[in-house]
Formats: structure tokens, C-alpha cells, sequence
């Protein structure tokens, strides 16, 4: 009897129908003798709603206010799956961080689990109960409701997996794994079989959606055996690990869009230190003594016009390609050479060992994508490795 823990994000419960086919997947999984915990998202769609109401009130909430806000999609998530659950004779309970006692600091809209009490947790799994817990939320200190920052589920979902020392912690997702590249714009995309973690981390610190940043960091430090997974389709998904056979200078893509090249009047020096402040992400691409150039991402620019005012000017809309892959460096001048042929300007480039960042027009990214991808990604090694094949 392994002690699975299952999570399911926005869209595999975005209605009354996909819950009720959750509940069939967590039983299939009861059914074979194994303790689980699931951990939910919201209802697709409903953390923005939820968003978008604040920001009828206000452009900039109250960032403890948003968070009491934020949490109620969960909450309504939880307990539907533990009806469900409990309409077809399987015993479930649902809880809240709360309940569970999941610990967090007090940074509103992006907190860290500082712990999880497992003591709860047990106890209702000795009872043979599938315990349904809140994704994304936690306490402080003072018993606040806090936010992991968006896509937080996974975290929950690692961070109770890690506690309870799981056998698996189990991302269900709406593709069946981790990708080349987000396979919703370049149809040409492969589901890796295997990824490094550190790769992983790496295409989630450069906007590849399909696991939260803090999710991957967590299960690399614990150790975590973390898996990425289809609701709707059976199959082996994707295994993060610290031990792949696969390798290619370019192992995935990751594109962040919504970006803003912005430029404020203001001395570097000074505007670092505010922007860390304010916890913000940032890539600086050209400074003088009175002015500097950044990317921001366009969801941060009210909080910046807060701020700076007239000294902001927005120059324009962009986006960032990250290749990813031990010897991707060797590769950037072939990249950009590739990419101006298409046409395609890169406005500036960023090298960290594992990771090249290009910066490009927003209009711009499906192209680049699809070229870099069919360039660069070796798919034969994907496709022609039998042992990747073997458990796929
Ligand atoms: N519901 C939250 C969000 O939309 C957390 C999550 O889905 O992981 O960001
Ligand atoms: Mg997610």
C-alpha cells in the first residue's frame, strides 16, 4: 500500500461533470489499496473572477483582504469533490490549511510554507478516509489567511507530500506532461518522458506554466518523487527526477508573455533596491545614470504607475523565450542567426549555465518558438530512445 498524494488543477475540476470524474480517479486509485490525498485547485477560471471583483474596488487591493478573497475558490472545490467522493461510498473529508495546520510567512499574495502538521492529515487517513485538502492557501503566525502566489496548488501539493514522506506526489494536469514547449502554440511539441529537475526548475523560473517555480524547488530540496499527469487520459506523464537518460543542447522552451518593455526615469541604483521591495521580477536590459530600461510583466505596471508616475514610459509589448539545457549557451549565435532569417529581431539576450533568455516582440513569439523548436530540439533523441519510449 503506497500514500499518494494527487493533485488537480483549475481545469480538471472546472465543472460539476469533471468533479464527479475526478472523484472516479482518486477511486480508482483507493481502489487498489492506496492512501490518498488530493489537493485542489479552484474551479477554472474562478481565482480570476474572484480577482477581478477586487480590482473593480480597487487597481491595487489590500493584499491581506485579496488573499481572504482568493482562498474562498478552494474551499467551494473541496467540498464538492468531497461530496462526490462521499455520494459514491468513499469515505471523505475536506480541509482547509486551517484544519490541516499549514503554516506560512505572512507575505501576502506569495507566501512560503514554513510547515505542515501531519498529525490531522494522519489521523483521518488511519480512518480510511481520502482527505481533500485546499490547494494555494496557508496561516500565519497570527492565524491570517495567507496565498502561495498563483498556480500555488502545486506547492500544497508537494510541500503535504513531502510531510507525510509520500510515495508520489502526483500533478494532474489538462496536458499529460511536462513539454518541449507549450504544446497549445507550437503543435510540434513532445511530452519529455523524463526531466531533470533542475532543468525543470529552470523552465519554471522562465515561465513554463505547467509546474509552480516554488512546487519543483520544494520537491528538489525534500526530495519529493514528483510526477506530471493527464486528468482525462490515462498514461506514464512526465517523471521529474535527478537521474534522465535524456539530453539535448535545447531540452525545452519556455516563453513568458504579457511582458512590458518599460523605461523609468530614475537612477539603477535606486530603482533596484524598490522594485526588490516590492518583490517584484524584473529583467534589466540597458541602464545610464538617469534612466534605466526593464521588463516587467503587464499585470505589474499599475502597481509601477503607483509609483513612478510620469516617470514611466512604455516602450513596448514583448516577450521572453528561455531555451533550456546543460551546453545551451553553444547554441545562442546559431539561435539568433536562425531567428533573424525569419525575420525575427532579438532585442537582447540574457545567459545563465543552464538557460539562455532571448527578448523579442510579443507578435513575434509563435514563429520564434516553432523555429528554434524544429531547429534545436532534438526530437529524434525523444522519439528514437527506446528506453524514453519504454514508459511512455
Ligand atoms: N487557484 C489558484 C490560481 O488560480 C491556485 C492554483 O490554481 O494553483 O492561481
Ligand atoms: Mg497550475
Amino acid at each position: 500500500m503506497a500514500l499518494l498524494v494527487q493533485k488537480f488543477g483549475g481545469t480538471s475540476v472546472g465543472s460539476i461533470e469533471r468533479i464527479e470524474a475526478v472523484a472516479e480517479r482518486v477511486i480508482q486509485t483507493r481502489q487498489l489499496g492506496h492512501k490518498v490525498v488530493v489537493v485542489l485547485s479552484a474551479m477554472s477560471g474562478e481565482t480570476n473572477r474572484l480577482l477581478g471583483l477586487a480590482k473593480q474596488i480597487d487597481e491595487v487591493p489590500t493584499p491581506r483582504e485579496l488573499d481572504v478573497l482568493l482562498t474562498a475558490g478552494e474551499q467551494v472545490s473541496i467540498a464538492l469533490l468531497a461530496m462526490a467522493l462521499n455520494k459514491r461510498g468513499f469515505n471523505a473529508v475536506s480541509m482547509t490549511a486551517d484544519q490541516v495546520t499549514i503554516r506560512t510567512d505572512n507575505a501576502f499574495n506569495n507566501a512560503n510554507i514554513i510547515s505542515i502538521d501531519t498529525d490531522k492529515l494522519e489521523s483521518q487517513l488511519d480512518q480510511g478516509k481520502i482527505v481533500v485538502v485546499a490547494g494555494f492557501q496557508g496561516r500565519d503566525s497570527d492565524n491570517n489567511i495567507t496565498t502561495l502566489g498563483r498556480g500555488g496548488s502545486d506547492t500544497t501539493a508537494v510541500a503535504v507530500a513531502g510531510a507525510l514522506k509520500a510515495d508520489e506526489c502526483q500533478i494532474f494536469t489538462d496536458v499529460d506532461g511536462v513539454y518541449t514547449t507549450d504544446p497549445r502554440i507550437v503543435p510540434a511539441a513532445l511530452r519529455l518522458p523524463e526531466i531533470h529537475f533542475d532543468h525543470m526548475q529552470t523552465m519554471a523560473a522562465c515561465g513554463a506554466k505547467v509546474l509552480q517555480l516554488q512546487s519543483v524547488e520544494y520537491a528538489q530540496m525534500h526530495q519529493v518523487p514528483l510526477r506530471v499527469l493527464s486528468s482525462f487520459e490515462d498514461g506514464e506523464g512526465t517523471l521529474v527526477t535527478f537521474n534522465t537518460q535524456y539530453s539535448s543542447q535545447v531540452v525545452g522552451i519556455a516563453v513568458q508573455r504579457s511582458q512590458a518593455l518599460i523605461e523609468i526615469a530614475q537612477s539603477m541604483d535606486a530603482l533596484q533596491q524598490q522594485l526588490e521591495l516590492f518583490g517584484l521580477r524584473f529583467w534589466m536590459v540597458a541602464n545610464t545614470a538617469q534612466s534605466a530600461q526593464i521588463v516587467v510583466a503587464i499585470d505589474d505596471l499599475p502597481r509601477l504607475r503607483l509609483v513612478f508616475d510620469n516617470k514611466m514610459r512604455h516602450i513596448s509589448d514583448v516577450a521572453t523565450l528561455s531555451m533550456v539545457g546543460d551546453n545551451v549557451m553553444t547554441v545562442t549565435d546559431a539561435v539568433t542567426t536562425a531567428l533573424n532569417n525569419t525575420n525575427i529581431q532579438v532585442h537582447h539576450n540574457k545567459q545563465i549555465t543552464d538557460c539562455v533568455s532571448l527578448l523579442i516582440d510579443e507578435t513575434d513569439h509563435q514563429v520564434a518558438m516553432e523555429t528554434i523548436h524544429r531547429d534545436f530540439v532534438n526530437s529524434q533523441e525523444i522519439l528514437g530512445n527506446p528506453s524514453l519510449l519504454a514508459v511512455s
